[in-house]
């Protein structure tokens, strides 16, 4: 998109890089610029995830343990089989989100190579209070910033009309501090509010395939939060909320169906 330097391209340009960077928050020598600044400005919806496995276990602590739980096992069980390190962040925190306002899960790509603690690090110092629930490496591992039951801005602003189409009208526990708009036909910002954000550590530029260690954590986490919540949110990806957006990534598509139809990327 650099190569794009003509006037009449640059309103557009300027559109879809916004889009672009919003959705996935990573350190980015790019994103130290003017364009970085626009595009976290507009995403606020970085890809955060975090979420309060704390609620959930009534403890917080980093389990570490092989993929996969037993069927039908409790939230605190499948938490348990995941390797999720918590390293909650206030200021990312923008409100309360009561299991009565959860209804999407939200799925991200970073669009950088960061680990997963860099991307919370990045989050946490770049100003923008963008994160997501959840962060997951390649190999797996995942870190949470903000709790579950906290709205986190990881989706940042839908396209207009967005709101009242995926039932999400209700922004007043949104304290939406760092938000900054991005134009009129992207207006709406309730998707926060109702969602969980899940981060993948992933390029899409360079249209990598996704890890199957990253794949089956992705699973877990759905089960996770499936479980913890006791029914299924909707699973869209960032692209759904607010049209133009980067991600997920074309490479994710097939898996994101995948887990629409059945909770595994894989459909098993
Ligand atoms: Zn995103």
């Amino acid at each position: 998109m650099q190569k794009i330097t003509t006037l009449v391209l640059k309103l557009a340009l300027t559109a879809i890089l916004g889009a672009v960077l919003v959705g996935c928050a990573q350190p980015q020598p790019q994103q130290s610029g003017a364009t970085a600044t626009q595009s976290d400005g507009r995403d606020e919806s970085a890809h955060q995830s975090g979420d309060s496995q704390q609620d959930a276990d009534g403890q917080s602590q980093p389990d570490q343990g092989q993929q996969g739980a037993p069927e039908g096992a409790s939230a605190v069980e499948i938490r348990k089989s995941l390797n999720i390190t918590e390293d909650f962040r206030d200021e990312l925190i923008h409100g309360e989100k009561p299991a009565e306002f959860q209804k999407y899960i939200v799925m991200h790509d970073t669009e950088g190579e960061g680990s997963a603690e860099d991307v919370v690090d990045w989050w946490a110092s770049n100003g923008n209070l963008v994160a997501s629930h959840f962060v997951v490496n390649k190999d797996g591992s995942i870190v949470q910033c903000v709790p579950l039951d906290n709205i986190a801005h990881h989706a940042g602003f839908g396209d207009a009309g967005h709101n009242e189409l995926y039932g999400v009208t209700d922004e007043s526990r949104d304290d939406k501090l760092g938000t900054s708009p991005i134009g009129d036909w992207a207006p709406d910002y309730g998707m926060n509010s109702y969602s969980v954000g899940i981060e993948m550590v992933h390029k899409g530029d360079d249209h990598e395939e996704y890890p199957e260690e990253q794949l089956r954590a992705v699973d877990g986490l759905i089960a996770y939060i499936d479980a913890y919540y006791g029914f299924k949110s909707s699973i869209i990806d960032h692209n759904d909320w607010r049209t133009g957006n980067s991600d997920t990534s074309e490479e994710f598509q097939p898996y994101l169906l995948n887990l629409q139809q059945s909770r595994t990327h894989d459909g098993s």
